[in-house]
């Protein structure tokens, strides 16, 4: 098993890419933390995880409060003795975010809240526990929309991921002499709800993106986390401050 005791956090870990990430981890032997904001469907993941024999707690969490980022530090650490990955998964990608142009303040607000700041909290008080014990990988979720301009613009999201690539930049010199690794995964579109409950509803919006993607499909869930898993795992232990774009091509695409 490639996570064997690995204690895993994993943010926005109930549904979409996170909750593949955590079931993935727990069957490959992970004791798994699952944080997100809603209730019901991180119990749901939880129970998943138990029911196939894995390992797993859930902690109600809201990236954006930097005091449930805390309490989600020390649950960790309270229920299994250590945190070893730190997984930055919980983004939100609202259907109001548009030009810079024409986004209220509120927009900037409530995207930077989750996107950015929630990362900043999460790793304000886990990372000094995997300073303790030695080590430990920080894995961030950033976006192919942080490296390319699009003419159809959500300027907060890519903005807040741009934030990402940066902010694991500084945290990888920093923090790499002390053995905690951090990287950055920047998937291209996922067919996860944060794009199904909306944008890929759209025939003609699904119709505009699929053209661009040379792989001719979306992503799946588990094309990103199969990379997180290594990511999470020893196998990637001279991986650090790396930037790693999942996205069928996409970014790669000129014409
Ligand atoms: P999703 O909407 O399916 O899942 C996101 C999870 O985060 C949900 O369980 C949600 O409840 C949780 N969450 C939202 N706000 C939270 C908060 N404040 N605190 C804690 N949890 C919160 O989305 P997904 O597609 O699985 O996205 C996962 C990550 O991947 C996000 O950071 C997203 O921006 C990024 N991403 C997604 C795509 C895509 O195409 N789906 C592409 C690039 C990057």
């Amino acid at each position: 098993m490639r996570l064997k005791d690995k204690v895993c956090v994993i943010t926005g870990g109930a549904s979409g890419m996170g909750g593949a990430a955590s079931r993935l981890f727990a069957r490959e032997g992970a004791k798994v933390v699952v944080a997100d904001v809603v209730e019901s469907k991180g119990q749901e993941t939880v129970s998943e995880i138990k029911a196939e024999g894995g390992n797993a707690l859930f902690v109600k969490t809201d990236v954006s409060r930097e005091a449930d980022c805390k309490h989600l530090a020390a649950e960790a650490v309270r229920e299994f003795g250590r945190l070893d990955v730190l997984y930055n998964n919980a983004g939100i990608f609202p259907a109001d975010d548009a030009s810079v142009i024409d986004n209220p303040e509120s927009v900037w607000d409530k995207v930077l809240a989750v996107n950015l700041k929630g990362i900043v909290f999460c790793c304000k008080y886990a990372v000094p526990e995997m300073i303790k014990q030695g080590g430990g990988s920080v894995i961030n979720i950033a976006s192919f929309t942080a490296l390319l301009g699009c003419t159809v613009p959500q300027d907060a999201y890519a903005a807040s991921k741009g934030g990402v690539i940066a902010l694991t930049k500084q945290m990888a010199v920093q923090f790499g002499p002390k053995k905690v690794r951090s990287n950055v995964i920047c998937p291209g579109p996922i067919e996860t709800p944060l794009l199904t409950q909306w944008l890929l509803t759209n025939p003609a919006e699904r119709n505009k993106r699929l053209p661009r993607i040379p792989l001719g499909r979306f992503g799946q869930p588990e094309d990103v986390v199969y990379l997180a898993l290594h990511l999470a795992s020893d196998e990637s232990a001279w991986t650090n401050g790396a930037v790693m774009v999942v996205d069928g091509g996409i970014t790669s695409n000129y014409f």
